[in-house]
């Protein structure tokens, strides 16, 4: 299945597509790789990762170390959209942008002017990443993934109470 900015919350979407067309009106051609992302998906990319850094940029575009399964705002947490995309620019003014690098880093400048969070600011930066901000913050992940996990307890009909 390939992403699609419908895989992707309202909000997330329509910022998607302005963030095109911010880069395009600059040269830039961005391509969407990845959107809403599975749990089994995730866990598989993140073995992978585990067993080989080369296996799992092979086999599933990884990279930098992704999160492990219910780590990741790519989980359809949003009435079954995701909160986050990755994108990357496969061509450029190359007198402009002297590199990949570069051009990403304005990508995420464009980004951040749209009021998204960008991942090449993290301490291990994650360039072709981009999430949408709820409030202002970043959405608690985990409490959406025990969520989900209580969902699943609840149909293997294992649902334990809560003792603290
Ligand atoms: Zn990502």
């Amino acid at each position: 299945m390939s992403p699609t900015p419908g895989q992707l919350t309202p909000g997330l979407a329509r910022k998607y597509q302005e963030l095109d067309r911010l880069a395009g009106a600059e040269g830039i051609k961005l391509k969407l790789t990845s959107t809403a992302r599975g749990f089994g998906k995730q866990a598989r990319m993140w073995n992978a990762y585990r067993r080989s850094p080369a296996e799992a940029r092979d086999k599933y575009g990884v990279v930098s170390e992704p999160a492990p399964a219910g780590r990741t705002r790519h989980h359809p947490f949003f009435d079954g959209k995701a909160a986050a995309f990755d994108a990357t620019p496969t061509s450029w003014p190359e007198h402009k942008f002297p590199d990949k690098v570069a051009v990403q880093e304005r990508v995420g400048e464009l980004a951040e002017g749209l009021g998204l969070l960008w991942g090449g600011r993290w301490k291990k930066p994650d360039r072709v990443h981009f999430e949408e901000m709820v409030d202002g913050k970043r959405f608690d992940v985990s409490k959406a993934f025990q969520r989900e996990m209580d969902k699943l307890d609840r149909l293997a009909g294992i649902i334990e109470e809560e003792t603290a």
